[in-house]
């Protein structure tokens, strides 16, 4: 298994009162070891359900309706983990979050215990992994929070949630998410709420920490900013479907599909005149229930083919370029039975009475 992770067409669906939600539909990625692969899009694309679906997290009204998750054996030669086959609150899921895979959250505000110190959550989570005394999991903590670079992690260990800034904060969440050593750091927005100078600090040190410890980064955010500073590797995903894959330098020097060309239009630039409106994609992400026929960023794309992109099946993820594909009717062969693309009168008898 030359990935860390491989995750074939994976779907995932909400089964509430007002019927069945498909937030994930075929999602293929794959995380290399000791690589960083960016996952962006708008809120509402799927990104972080994805996440979740890959580490046994979902809400209970969720659930992976098909595809596949592998992680790779833990011994060179050894057989995949299929995290998921695994039930998501059983022993062997749990004894591979936070040893294996870790997560960081948006808020930590949120992810903290309010009623625990820093410190005990910390201690809680290394002797569930691993084997130490209370005494030596409280030292590995503070050399954690050193590793975080939290200034007198002596003293913070014992410090609660709200008595730390927002910033410090992040850093006792990467040190709870690293103090088991995983293979693979989920970092789910993990800027957002930071201010700039903030964030910049914590992209650093989440590459720092990368490099030191050789762990493979899936990094989620809507911030193509975020993407060109830390991954090797990209998904773009709307509606819960990836539209472009590509490594990180491809995709910045010749984006292909619509809704990047969007994203990367919508980034504020230096060079820009005053007064310049800025660029937005029009419309917003649908409600998932009412999913457009078609391609389902028909309604937001300038460059829509009427006959073509708002009937049939979504196009489907196509090589372009090697380590490059495009989910769009401009790139692909078509996406009907017979092997072309739609024609009007097929959109014609899938058009809604
Ligand atoms: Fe736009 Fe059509 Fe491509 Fe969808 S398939 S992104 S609507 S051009």
């Amino acid at each position: 298994m030359d990935f860390l992770l491989d995750v074939t067409d994976l779907h995932v669906h909400f089964h509430l009162r007002e019927g069945v939600l498909r937030a994930v539909n075929g999602v293929s990625l794959q995380v290399r070891p000791n690589q960083t692969l960016g996952v962006v899009g708008e809120s509402g694309c799927g990104k972080s359900i994805t996440a979740k679906a890959i580490m046994g997290l979902l809400p209970p009204k969720a659930t992976i309706t098909g595809g596949q998750v592998l992680l790779a054996p833990r011994e060179p030669g050894g057989t995949p983990l299929e995290l998921s086959s695994l039930k998501p609150n059983g022993k062997e899921m749990r004894g591979i979050l936070g040893a294996d895979i870790a997560m960081i959250f948006q808020e930590p505000m949120t992810s903290f215990s309010p009623v625990h110190t820093i410190g005990n959550q910390i201690v809680e989570s290394i002797r569930l992994h691993r084997t130490a005394t209370r005494k030596e999991a409280r030292d590995i903590a503070i050399e954690t929070l050193r590793l975080v670079q939290v200034p007198m992690a002596e003293r913070r260990v014992d410090a609660y949630p709200h008595e730390l800034s927002g910033g410090l904060r992040q850093r006792c969440m990467i040190a709870m998410a690293l103090c088991c050593k995983p293979r693979m750091l989920v970092a789910d927005e993990p800027t957002t709420a930071l201010d700039v100078t903030i964030q910049a600090q914590i992209l650093t040190l989440i590459r720092r920490l990368q490099s030191e410890l050789q762990m493979a980064v899936m990094m989620i955010t809507h911030d193509l900013g975020v993407i060109a500073q830390v991954a090797d590797h990209v998904v773009v995903m709307y509606l819960g479907r990836v539209v472009e894959k590509a490594d990180t330098p491809t995709l910045f020097a010749k984006p292909l599909h619509p809704y990047t060309l969007g994203l990367m239009a919508s980034i504020p630039r230096l060079d820009q005149n005053e007064g310049t409106r800025l660029h937005s994609i029009r419309g917003s992400v649908p409600d998932p229930f009412f999913t457009p026929e078609g391609c389902p960023f028909h309604p937001r794309c300038d460059k829509f083919i009427a006959g073509t992109c708002d009937c049939g099946e979504p196009p489907e993820l196509v090589d372009v370029a090697p380590n490059h594909a495009v989910a769009c009717h401009l790139f692909s062969a078509g996406t009907t039975d017979s092997g072309s693309k739609p024609t009007t009168e097929e959109c014609t008898e899938h058009a809604p009475a």
